[in-house]
């Protein structure tokens, strides 16, 4: 068979849009292929390959799996244990710069706490509150003081912290935080304080238990000499919040959140602080400081865009959140896949038993979309994370790239955090009742990921926080704008709105220059029609929003009225965008691959991505004009003629996931248990 080149599909069938059905395997699977296995497997572990294969061993070696029946206390004091074991293995120093005692790798650190999704959630969120949240707080927003002070303990684990941003009151519109931190010049100290119950810092992972200390997000109160105090926004501190027995501070109140819908390995708690003294150096004081005598000053001016500097230095713990649900996501599929090789019901059409479950078409939809989408997003992810190691490795980042990269951050983690939680619950589905009991994990991981949605940025909120970057072109000051300031400046630029012409990479720009024909006229597995698609559909979704938005330019127009009118259309815009900027970096991933077998396999695996998102999108790509009814039809089509091309290859491409044995090892997946045993055809 020939390599197939970026430009087309390898798929005839699928190509010709036959009505052909492909024929079902009579019996079980080929053993996958070790070599494809590894060339796959390479492709999807890319540049920190080595990081992940530490953790894959300590995963194995330590037995690192969801525990059931532990109590909140023996849970959390194993985690921690885990984690005092990480330390010793040496990979946490990987998160911190050389010159504050670590060993100044961001990529393999986010790339270990991602492969921890292979494990145990806890562990990965615990870790990463640690060395991540509470970690890059310090790092990014402190100065040399609080590096020389805290790092080596942070990495050590002799310094337990936490990362209390949230309040009751507030989780996504962080920027109206009501914790006060008002300067005391007659003593030098800051006043953390809580000032009303909405206040309350709250979910905050570490406070249950674990944590002797907060960097705590408050309004930054002071006056200089002869001011009145005012507020200068959300700034850090570092607050002690426990002592060596673990016993609340003066002033400090901490409180449980008990048993969650999942994480049960991680102690979240509330905090509430009574005018809690600390000393001025306490202070983050990297983007904002105050002098003795109470005098402000900062590099930034804007208080706003201090503030989202802040914030952006910080996307770290946003890549890792999304990096580890996708290793979570695919540790499901490779579970549900699996069973759907071994697992029986129903006679076929000859003598040949029962057939497997995955020979149903529905089967095949269920699971082997979501692995295609997992492959599309883990490459994009590869990416993502690469990109942040650049940025943070250089000393002058542009900060242009800096805001590009936050708003790739903000999508990707929206996207494979939904990915993840919804592949989950098809795998735990496609298992039947063995998917629900615990000791197949399934429902433990379902528990688990559910949050991956909600923190770290909402991903409503972040997918709208996408198109409304989009919608504005990255400019100055928009951010922290309120939806009707946010319209108003849409509705006052007289620029027009489009996605922008040239393509970063090659091939892209390679695929879309030769491809300038309509869609409707060109195939549908030419590799530059399907781009096409999903920039056209983008950027007409970006042009209509835009037109929308200036209509509160009008005379007799409420902004508010307009925003909220058009808020599910803008939520269309991030969405489309997500899906466009991950076919991009699929099709460039794939551009990289030397080995012929695994790049044809790629290649069917990114038509079924491309295929099944306008399936999926169908009603919108007809009411637009964008497809025919003809064209809609061979799309669903083509979805069932990849999903049988490639049900043979199911088992080799979850195994490419290198999903540690010991996270397989579930009493369904046992040949020796009758369950997974093959029919006696004797
Ligand atoms: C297990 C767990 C661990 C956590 N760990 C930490 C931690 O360690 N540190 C920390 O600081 N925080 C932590 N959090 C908090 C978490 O980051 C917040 O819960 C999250 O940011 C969402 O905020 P919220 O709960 O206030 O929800 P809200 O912001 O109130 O959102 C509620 C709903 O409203 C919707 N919504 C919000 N705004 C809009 C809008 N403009 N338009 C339309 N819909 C909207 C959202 O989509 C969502 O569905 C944790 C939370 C949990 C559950």
């Amino acid at each position: 068979m020939p390599v197939p080149t970026a430009e087309t599909s390898r798929i005839g069938t699928v190509g010709n849009m036959s009505e052909q059905t492909a024929a079902l395997p009579d019996s079980g699977t080929p053993d996958p292929a070790p070599e494809l296995v590894a060339a796959l497997r390479a492709t999807l572990d890319g540049r920190w390959a080595t990081s992940r294969d530490v953790v894959r061993e300590r995963i194995q070696a330590h037995g690192i799996t969801p525990q059931v029946g532990l109590s909140l206390a023996d849970y959390r004091a194993r985690v921690l244990g885990e984690m005092r074991e990480m330390v010793a293995a040496g990979f946490p120093a990987a998160g911190f710069r050389t010159d504050h005692g670590g060993t100044g790798d961001t990529g393999g650190a986010v790339t270990a706490i991602e492969t921890l999704g292979y494990g145990d959630l806890s562990l990965m969120v615990k870790a990463g509150v640690q060395w991540g949240l509470f970690g890059g707080a310090i790092e990014n927003l402190g100065t040399a003081r609080h590096h020389e002070k805290y790092i080596r303990g942070i990495i050590d684990l002799e310094v337990l912290g936490c990362f209390a941003m949230t309040e009751t009151g507030h989780g996504s519109n962080v920027q109206e935080l009501e914790t006060t931190a008002v300067y005391v010049p007659e003593t030098g100290e800051f006043e953390i304080h809580t000032p009303t119950g909405s206040a309350r810092k709250d979910y905050i992972g570490g406070a249950g238990q674990h944590a002797r200390y907060a960097s705590v997000f408050a309004q930054l109160v002071t006056a200089g000499p002869g001011e009145e105090p005012v507020s200068r926004g959300v700034h850090c501190f570092v607050v002690p919040i426990r002592d060596e027995s673990g016993a609340d501070l003066p002033g400090v109140s901490t409180s449980d959140c008990g048993y969650k819908g999942g994480l049960p390995g991680v102690d979240n708690g509330r905090i509430v602080f009574d005018r809690v003294r600390v000393p001025r150096e306490n202070l983050l004081n990297r983007y904002g400081d105050v002098a003795p005598d109470g005098t402000y000053s900062s590099p930034i001016e804007s208080d706003n865009r201090r503030f989202f500097t802040m914030l952006g230095t910080l996307i770290r713990g946003r890549v890792t959140v999304g990096a580890a649900a996708g290793a979570t996501g695919r540790l499901g599929l490779a579970l549900a896949v699996k069973y759907a090789l071994v697992r029986r019901q129903f006679d076929g059409p000859d003598d040949a038993g029962e057939l497997l479950l995955l020979d149903y078409r529905t089967h095949q939809r269920r699971l082997l979309i979501p692995v295609a989408r997992a492959y599309a997003f883990a490459l994009a992810q590869n990416e993502l994370v690469a990109e942040l190691h650049a940025i943070q490795e250089s000393e002058d980042a542009d900060p242009a790239a800096v805001r590009e990269l936050e708003g790739k951050a903000a999508a990707i983690k929206a996207g494979h955090t939904r990915l993840a939680s919804d592949a989950i619950s098809a795998a735990r589905e496609a298992c039947g009742g063995a998917g629900y009991l615990a000791e197949n994990r399934l429902p433990l991981l379902r528990g688990d990921i559910d949050v991956f949605t909600t923190f770290e940025g909402d991903n409503l909120v972040l997918t709208q926080l996408v198109a409304k970057e989009l919608l504005t072109a990255y400019a100055d000051d928009v951010r922290g704008l309120s939806a009707i300031g946010w319209v108003r400046f849409v509705a006052g630029a007289a620029r027009d709105v489009a996605l922008e012409k040239t393509a970063a990479r090659q091939v892209v720009q390679t695929l879309r220059d030769d491809s300038d024909a309509d869609p409707e006229e060109s195939e549908l597995t030419s590799r530059g029609t399907q781009l096409r698609l999903l920039r056209n559909r983008e950027a007409h979704l970006l042009r209509t929003a835009a037109a929308r938005m200036r209509r509160a330019g009008d005379d007799d127009a409420d902004p508010l009225e307009v925003f909220t009118s058009a808020q599910d259309h803008l939520i269309k815009v991030g969405e489309a965008h997500i899906e466009r900027i991950v076919l991009e970096a699929f099709l460039d991933a794939i551009d990289k691959v030397g080995d012929p077998a695994a790049k044809e396999l790629l290649f069917a695996v990114c038509d079924l991505f491309v295929y099944s998102a306008i399936e999926n999108d169908m009603g919108w790509f007809l009411m637009h004009r964008q497809l025919s009814v003809e064209r809609a039809k061979a799309v669903r089509r083509g979805v069932n003629e990849l999903c049988a091309d490639l049900r043979p290859y199911a088992e080799t491409l979850v195994d490419a996931f290198g999903v540690p044995p010991v996270a397989l090892d579930v009493p369904m997946l046992d040949p020796s248990n009758s369950v997974a045993a093959p029919p006696d055809r004797g």
